[in-house]
């Protein structure tokens, strides 16, 4: 079992025929909706992979529609707290060479409760897992909690800020980094020393490595040819920890992340772009 103490965000895409300069107003040429978050996406793609996924976040009153979201695809909402603040949101700028601009109100998602964490991990049991990003408020106190109870703590280090891993690092069973917040990290702190770590390079694959056994694996990512790379981190993460509470070793767990993102980056989108865990069976077959 899953809990994700994670942001849920309505993303807001505007397309537009250049970003705009500072004092310019400017029509869209379109404009869509989705559900976002590294929180959101992580449950999604854990939910995909087959696992029971309790979602620990907040909504605003305008965030009904999120929530629906979530459960249809298989994430457990019962602990997704209503606030009076509104939901967290994003406002992403696209123009025509790809190129973005996004702008990202919390919300929400920093208005939870210590009820609305300790209500949630009522239900948990020990080995049981805590996914977390750097979107939400009350990270050290769920940390901590989540310690207490004897769970494992998948912490990804996004969006990055190098006092905030510092703080949770003595908490964390597996940290999740890309290759930039790697480097980030490297920077900061010197040396990485947490029990496993994973950092993800793109289409270069993945990294493991364990600090007991001293194996580190090098998980390389499947050659397709990407159409949107948006969510491929919170795709492989979620599909990881999913493999791992389901009892996988490393090397399996890995090599089923990352068919999973490789399927995930060949469509369009983010969460609704997160394949199930049968056509990730079936890619790997
Ligand atoms: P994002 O912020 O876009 O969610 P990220 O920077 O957190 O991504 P990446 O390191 O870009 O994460 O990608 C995570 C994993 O997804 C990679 O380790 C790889 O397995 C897979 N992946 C990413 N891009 C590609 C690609 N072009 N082709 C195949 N697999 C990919």
């Amino acid at each position: 079992m899953i809990f994700n103490l994670g942001s849920i965000n309505a993303d807001h895409i505007y397309r537009l025929p250049h970003l705009p300069a500072p004092g310019e107003t400017l029509a869209a040429v379109s404009y869509c909706r989705t559900l976002g978050g590294k929180g959101a996406n992580q449950s999604v793609a854990a939910a995909r992979a087959g696992e029971r996924v309790c979602h620990i976040g907040a909504i605003g009153p305008d965030g009904d529609w999120m929530v629906d979201l979530l459960e249809g695809y298989g994430v457990e909402v019962g602990h997704v707290a209503r606030s009076d603040t509104p939901s967290g949101h994003a406002v992403v700028c696209v123009d025509d060479a790809g190129e973005n601009a996004i702008v990202i109100y919390p919300g929400a998602n920093r208005a939870l409760e210590v009820s609305d964490v300790t209500s949630a991990l009522g239900a948990a049991s020990p080995g049981d897992w805590l996914m977390m990003q750097n979107e939400t408020n009350l990270q050290i106190e769920t940390a901590r909690l989540a310690q207490v109870g004897g769970l494992n703590l998948a912490y990804s280090a996004a969006p990055f800020d190098a006092n905030a891993v510092r703080e949770i690092l003595p908490f964390v069973t597996l940290l999740m980094l890309n290759e930039v917040e790697a480097r980030q990290l490297e920077q900061a702190i010197g040396e990485i020393d947490v029990p496993q770590l994973l950092i993800t390079r793109g289409a270069n694959g993945a990294e493991w490595r364990d600090r007991a056994s001293g194996e580190v694996i090098l998980c390389p990512a499947f050659p397709v040819t990407p159409v949107d790379t948006t969510g491929a981190g919170d795709t492989f993460t979620g599909y990881l920890v999913a493999s791992l509470a389901q009892g996988l070793v490393p090397s399996a767990a890995l090599r089923r992340a990352s068919a999973a993102a490789a399927l995930q980056v060949q469509r369009p989108g983010t969460a609704e772009a997160i394949p199930t865990g049968a056509e990730t069976a079936a890619f790997l077959a």
